[in-house]
């Protein structure tokens, strides 16, 4: 059955655009639609990890990172309680092993403007941008969607064979897949003022939370030149009055003398912290807000998303192409939920923290709160790496090389096999061969960074998936072979060149 496209992406937001450039880059024909012409440009996201960092590299938008806003050493992200005691503080992260910051302020329209215009030009991929998508199904043969002009109110019906739903909270796309949502009773409402410093204030240059009656604001100093306040609503809170543009100078009055800055972006969010239980069913997947939302507060909700658009794009390719079994596509759920997961619970208990500390101010002669707020742990849930001991399914590291350049610069969005030359050599035909179909990079020339790094662990080999997840570690060229035949590609037949070498 021929359809418009191989994969129907709704949402031109960062996740849909992150998925769309990594599914064209594979070869795969992609169609996305945005009811929004231009990228929303509401105050959102300002802040990425390192990791995020690093998704960003493969999506060729590296470029922008040197302006991208970093901390000094020791810097801290703060929450003060109403006594103005430290009740939590995180860390700012210094270089990592991801090869870059482990925190950093960056301005999104930047990112989805870039990717826009480098899908615009793309031949795998058709952009309905200024169309709104107002129906979406599925049936064993693929997925269909209606679509409506924002402006002729033109109608046209588009088929995939798969459909990737990036269409935020509101998600039409996540009706299809239906089950129950996962709450941790957290919601919330800010008013977020992004503020133009002309005349840069002392009272702002640290991150920080103060939960300060009647409405806890928290502050950070972020890319452009942009200061980030968030002013925490408490229930008995009008929206209205938070709308009002008086009520909000009256509440940068303690930051700035009047002048001194201009508000360039204002609105009132409400956020929950919830999971849908399923991510996927049939032919359609979830991902970004539209499979996690949560409150701002670990900055995490992008990055979470952006988790998924890397996790997913490869698996999918490698179905479409052929190379593997649509299980395959049952480990982006059992992967990447637990993982959104824990990032949702720990956003949803910092925001319910602030509120509470706000609410309950206490006594300044009384010992602190308890506010301690975990910090989830970067794996992935069950899934490809199930078996192998950790650090599989953790983050591989991503050292610099001697000419200055990172290592993910030469892997490229593939699979990458690194390690000893003979061990290498070693494997299996079958092996070589699923290497060759997988187009994966082989390297056994590779900096000393990693070296020690897989010494360390008694390992002479790693292979590396596409995501950057560790497939695992291999000791000898036997465990290479067993990590690859695991990974169920379709055909482990050796084609009859290389059987012959
Ligand atoms: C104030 C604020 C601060 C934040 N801070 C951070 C932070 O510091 N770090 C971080 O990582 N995250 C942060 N986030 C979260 C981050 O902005 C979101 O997680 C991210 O934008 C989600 O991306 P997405 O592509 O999944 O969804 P969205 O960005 O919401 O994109 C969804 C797209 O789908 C389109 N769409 C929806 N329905 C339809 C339809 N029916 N038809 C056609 N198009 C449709 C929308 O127009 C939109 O463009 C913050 C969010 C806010 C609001």
């Amino acid at each position: 059955m021929s359809h418009d496209a191989q994969v129907i992406i709704l949402g031109a937001g960062p996740v849909g655009l992150a998925a769309a450039t990594l599914l064209a880059s594979e070869g795969v024909q992609v169609a996305i639609i945005d009811r929004v012409r231009i990228p929303i440009h509401h105050p959102r996201a300002s802040h990425v990890d390192d990791e995020t960092v690093r998704i960003m590299q493969a999506l060729g938008l590296a470029h922008l990172e040197p302006d991208f806003v970093h901390y000094d050493s020791g810097s801290c992200y703060r929450i003060y309680d109403a006594h103005d005691r430290v009740v939590m503080e995180m860390p700012w992260g210094q270089l990592t092993e991801q090869g870059w910051y482990g925190d950093n302020q960056f301005f999104q329209p930047d990112v989805e403007n870039t990717l826009r215009g480098r899908l615009q030009t793309s031949s795998s991929v058709a952009t309905w941008l200024g169309w709104e998508v107002e129906l979406a199904e599925q049936d064993e043969h693929g997925t269909t969607v209606a679509i409506r002009n924002v402006r002729t109110g033109a109608r046209r019906q588009l088929t995939a064979g798969y459909l990737i739903a990036a269409d935020g909270v509101r998600s039409r796309g996540r009706a299809l897949i239906g089950g129950e949502i996962e709450n941790f009773n957290a919601s919330h409402r800010s008013l977020i003022l992004d503020v133009f410093e002309l005349v840069p204030s002392d009272k702002v240059r640290e991150t920080f939370t103060r939960a300060t009656a009647p409405n806890a604001v928290t502050c950070v100093p972020s890319a452009r030149g942009i200061v980030r306040f968030e002013f925490m609503l408490t229930d008995a809170d009008d929206v209205s009055d938070f709308e009002n543009p008086e009520r909000w100078y009256e509440l940068l009055t303690p930051f700035y003398r009047p002048g001194d800055y201009r508000i360039e972006r204002a609105d009132v969010y409400a956020w929950d912290a919830v999971v849908p239980e399923e991510w996927r069913k049939g032919r359609v997947m979830i991902a970004g807000d539209a499979a996690h939302e949560m409150p701002p507060h670990m900055g995490q909700g992008m990055c979470s998303g952006l988790r998924d658009a890397i996790n997913l794009a490869w698996k999918l390719a490698l179905v479409i192409k052929g190379e593997a079994a649509e299980a395959l596509l049952d480990t982006y759920a059992t992967e990447r939920r637990p993982h959104a997961r824990a990032y949702t619970q720990a956003a949803g208990a910092a925001a319910n923290a602030v509120a509470f500390l706000t609410a309950f101010p206490g006594d300044p002669n009384e010992p602190l709160p308890a506010a301690h707020v975990d910090l989830p742990e970067p794996r992935l849930g069950p899934g490809l790496h199930d078996g192998e001991p950790a650090p599989a399914g953790a983050l591989s590291i991503q050292p610099f090389l001697a000419d200055g350049r990172r290592l993910d610069d030469v892997v490229g969005y593939k699979f990458a096999v690194i390690g000893d030359a003979d061990v290498i050599a070693a494997v299996t035909d079958a092996t070589k061969a699923a290497w060759q179909r997988l187009d994966a990079v082989v390297l056994t020339e590779y900096p000393a960074q990693l070296q020690a790094w897989l010494q360390a662990r008694g390992a002479k080999a790693e292979i590396v998936r596409p995501d950057r997840y560790l497939l695992g570690l291999a000791k000898d060229a036997a465990d290479l072979d067993r990590l690859t035949k695991a990974m169920g590609l379709r055909d482990h037949r050796v084609p009859s060149a290389m059987a012959a070498d």
